[in-house]
């Protein structure tokens, strides 16, 4: 089985900043490490390597230092490592995104299995996936949480809000995993060692020849972001009574009344 694992570089923080001029993220200086989900999607992988033989290639599309995620990877069971970049492909939306990854796998030759995960934790679109799925014309079954191959289909447990589905489709397929069942091994200390020696297979916008550039980067994406803002956080007010019980309940009530907050009747004026 050769299966690809689309993995991204996600920013180890819940402090996100943004461009005010661009409207894209600021990823300089900001820790980064492997998307959450991908690493259930790269174990899922590497645990049907195993069972079946064959090669896992991971692949990310970004700048430079995203060859950590890659080194990372490895170090988790991936044998090969693919690095898409290009200052050309940087400002691209979910669509641009999906679309230049999917020429890079295609420049890749054959696979029989695709896994992504099923959303990233930063632009939490969950839209990468099915994109690519789309421009390759293969089927998707999104949200597994197990992925079983028979007969050369793929046989996938969906975790859905209220319940699971198991859905079939042959292969070449692509696949995107939730929270799977299956606990992302730990890194191997050799793997890592080695990892740390090696270079990726480069793809820039030379390999893809026929790459429309009129559909990618911040001018060829679709998605135009007018406005970017961290949202400011309300401070509540605490109000502390010092007076006995019986004084403190008329106070809160007199407040209460003075704010047109009616206990029986809810909030409001009306
Ligand atoms: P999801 O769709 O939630 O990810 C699902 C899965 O897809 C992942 O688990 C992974 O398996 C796969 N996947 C997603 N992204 C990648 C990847 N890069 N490589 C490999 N696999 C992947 N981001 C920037 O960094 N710089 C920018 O300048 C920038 N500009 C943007 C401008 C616009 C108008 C918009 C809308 C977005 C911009 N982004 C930018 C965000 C960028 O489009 C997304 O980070 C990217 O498309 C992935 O979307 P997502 O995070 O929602 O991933």
């Amino acid at each position: 089985m050769n299966i690809i694992v689309c993995i991204k570089q996600v920013p180890d923080t819940t402090e996100i900043r943004f461009d005010p001029e661009t409207n894209t993220m600021i990823r300089a200086g900001v820790p980064a490490t492997i998307n959450p989900f991908d690493k259930f999607s790269l174990e899922a992988a590497v645990q049907l390597k195993e069972k079946y033989g064959g090669t896992v290639t991971a692949v990310t599309m970004g700048p430079e230092p995203a060859v950590q995620s890659l080194r990372e990877a490895y170090s988790l069971g991936a044998d090969r490592m693919v690095l898409v970049t290009d200052r050309i492909f940087g400002g691209s939306d979910t669509y641009s995104t999906g679309y230049i990854l999917s020429r890079a796998i295609r420049l890749l030759g054959d696979f029989d299995l695709i896994v992504c995960g099923k959303q990233a934790t930063d632009g939490d679109t969950a839209q990468v996936g099915p994109e690519i799925a789309e421009q390759l014309d293969l089927p998707q079954l999104t949200y597994a949480s197990q992925i079983q191959i028979e007969d050369g289909s793929v046989i996938v447990k969906r975790e859905l809000e209220d319940c699971f589905e198991l859905t079939q489709a042959p292969l070449p397929a692509l696949v995107t995993v939730g929270k799977s069942v299956i606990e992302p091994r730990l890194p191997n200390v050799m793997r890592k060692l080695k990892a740390n020696r090696m270079q990726p297979l480069c793809i820039s916008s030379a390999d893809l020849p026929e790459l429309d550039t009129g559909r990618i980067g911040l001018t060829g994406s679709p998605t135009k972001v007018s406005k970017t803002f961290v949202p400011t956080m309300k401070k509540n007010t605490v109000m502390l009574y010092e007076t006995k019980a019986e004084e403190t309940v008329g106070q809160l009530l007199a407040e209460l009344d003075s704010r047109k907050i009616d206990l029986a009747g809810g909030f409001g004026n009306d």
